[in-house]
């Protein structure tokens, strides 16, 4: 087992309070939330359960400090280079960030160093170089009257206001990172909503923005849960729009929302992830690939392959190849570095997803188990394979967000191609072939708002990420990640 740091333990102990202009602040109530360890199902932490009155003082500060420009007003640089310090200082305490993220989130330490922590660096980075990039046009116009005037226009992009940044509870670090960031490289200001099991990594993210001369109010933090402090701040006048990644129904309750007030909102939804996979595809490459695709994170991952969908020939060998992968991953805690699979998040989250794997044994031609949870108290799930699962279990139609995986046998592509559409969702594909004309031909007819060719899962802040149907609307990521927390503004110019 790794050791947990001293500074770790310091902070899970102290009692975590808002974020609220610059510093600590607490509560107007006394109701607090328990935080737990996914490995023990101990208790290890409490934080404040956010009301109304709490959820408006965060967006006070937030508006006081956007209408007052000392954020959205400073120059462009100066922000960047304050973006920059803190993606150093994120790069300086990673090793907190990480222990502090397998303690709360239940992911193996080494995947919280990768992805969350190393991940947080990297995005950060990006999007602090956007803030010195943000662009308009000029245009020449005819505008005819009166006779002798000349006319010129120009674009000019101005930040949105006060940003609410809603997480969902699967990468929170890195997921936070992506809500909160554009919007402060845009010159907005934040109030922020990490999910109500997983708050200390952006708490500490926080106090890290300040320390790198973020200025008080432009960067808080709410805990509590959607259905309080998530809906105050949805609904709270002063927001002028929401950043939102999470489930589905959660996502069309905020565009209902915002449907009312026409607050702006970008949503990055639940996903129902296919692979074709082809006879001609490269067995072994293609087994690896899946595999990390499909339990990376105990397969919560909102781009996780879900279901694979193999053509005749390639069905047995990769059956097996799967069969054989699950059955030897080692399940344990996050802090063992020796654990492949680690406890999912929540007693809740547990208990959903083996709902499902039992659903599953009526609905399938076979259901392929892992190895057991090293104890009963954490929140463990086995990697499980459900192979051959009529096309309307719910194992096949529902988003799951555990570690399990579908197989299915198609006589051909063009059916595995409309199995893999036959979803509400479309947030993202694969398809395994060293075909060129299936690797052009299958990724422009797949529904989903990215499709990898030998590879799944694979993200980069320079490409853009988004949802089509359910799984959301806008996308993350990108040279133009900033234009949806800004305000596209024509100026003209009589001359
Ligand atoms: P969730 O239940 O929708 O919650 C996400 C966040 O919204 C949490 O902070 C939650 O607070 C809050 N919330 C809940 N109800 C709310 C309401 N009525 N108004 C405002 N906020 C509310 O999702 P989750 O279970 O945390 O995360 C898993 C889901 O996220 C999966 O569906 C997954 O596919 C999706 N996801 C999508 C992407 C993507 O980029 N497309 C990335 C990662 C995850 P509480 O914690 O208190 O419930
Ligand atoms: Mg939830």
């Amino acid at each position: 087992m790794d050791s947990l740091l001293a500074s770790v333990a310091n902070f899970v102990s102290i009692s975590h309070e808002l974020y609220i202009d610059g510093g600590a602040a607490s509560s107007c109530s006394d109701a607090r939330l328990p935080i737990y360890d996914p490995s023990t199902g101990m208790q290890i932490a409490s934080t404040v359960d956010a009301n109304a009155q709490d959820v408006d003082r965060a967006v006070t500060s937030a508006f006081n400090s956007f209408k007052s420009g000392v954020w959205k007003d400073m120059r462009p640089s100066e922000r960047e280079r304050i973006l920059l310090r803190l993606a150093d200082l994120v790069e300086r305490d990673a090793e907190i960030l990480a222990q502090l993220e397998t303690l709360e989130q239940g992911k193996s330490l080494a995947i919280s160093r990768a992805l969350e922590a190393g991940g947080a660096q990297t995005w950060i980075r990006y999007v602090a170089g956007l803030a010195t990039k943000i662009t308009g046009k000029t245009f020449d116009v005819s505008i005819p009257f009166p006779p002798d005037a000349r006319y010129t226009s120009y674009t000019q992009r101005t930040p949105v206001g006060v940003v609410a940044g809603i997480i969902p509870w699967n990468f929170p670090l890195l997921i936070g990172v992506w809500k909160v960031l554009p919007a402060l490289a845009a010159g907005c200001s934040v109030v922020a909503k990490p999910a109500e099991t997983t708050p200390l990594t952006l708490l500490y993210l926080a106090r890290l923005a300040t320390e790198a001369g973020v200025p008080d109010g432009v960067f808080n933090v709410v805990t509590g849960r959607g259905t309080i402090a998530g809906s105050q701040l949805v609904n709270h006048p002063l927001v002028s729009k929401i950043s939102f990644t999470g489930s589905t129904p959660v996502g069309k309750a905020i565009a209902r929302s915002c449907a009312d007030s026409l607050k702006r909102f970008s949503l990055e939804l639940g996903g129902k992830n296919p692979a074709i996979v082809l006879d001609d595809a490269d067995l072994e490459q293609t087994a690896q690939g899946l595999m990390l695709a499909a339990f990376l994170n105990q397969g919560q991952v909102c781009a996780a392959c879900s279901r694979i969908y193999v053509t005749d020939k390639m069905f047995a060998p990769l059956r097996d190849a799967l069969t054989q992968a699950i059955q030897s991953m080692t399940v344990g805690a996050g802090m063992n570095p020796q654990a492949q699979i680690n406890p999912v998040v929540s007693a809740a989250q547990q208990k959903k997803i083996l709902s499902y794997v039992q659903n599953a044994e009526a609905e399938a031609e076979q259901v392929i188990i892992g190895q057991k949870a090293p104890n009963s108290e954490g929140y463990y799930v086995p990697p499980t394979l459900i192979v051959n699962p009529s096309p309307e279990a719910s194992c096949v139609t529902e988003e799951i967000f555990g570690p399990v995986l579908t197989l299915t046998r198609t006589s051909d592509a063009d059916e595995a191609l409309q199995l893999a559409n036959a979803s509400s969702f479309g947030l993202a594909a694969s398809v395994w072939t060293q075909n060129l004309q299936a690797a052009m031909r299958l990724p422009a007819q797949l529904e989903a708002g990215t499709v990898w060719v030998n590879s799944h899962v694979m993200i980069d802040p320079n490409m853009p990420f988004g949802g089509l149907k359910q799984s959301g609307s806008g996308a993350d990521f990108g040279s133009d990640w900033l234009d949806s927390f800004t305000i596209q503004k024509s100026i003209c110019i009589r001359h």
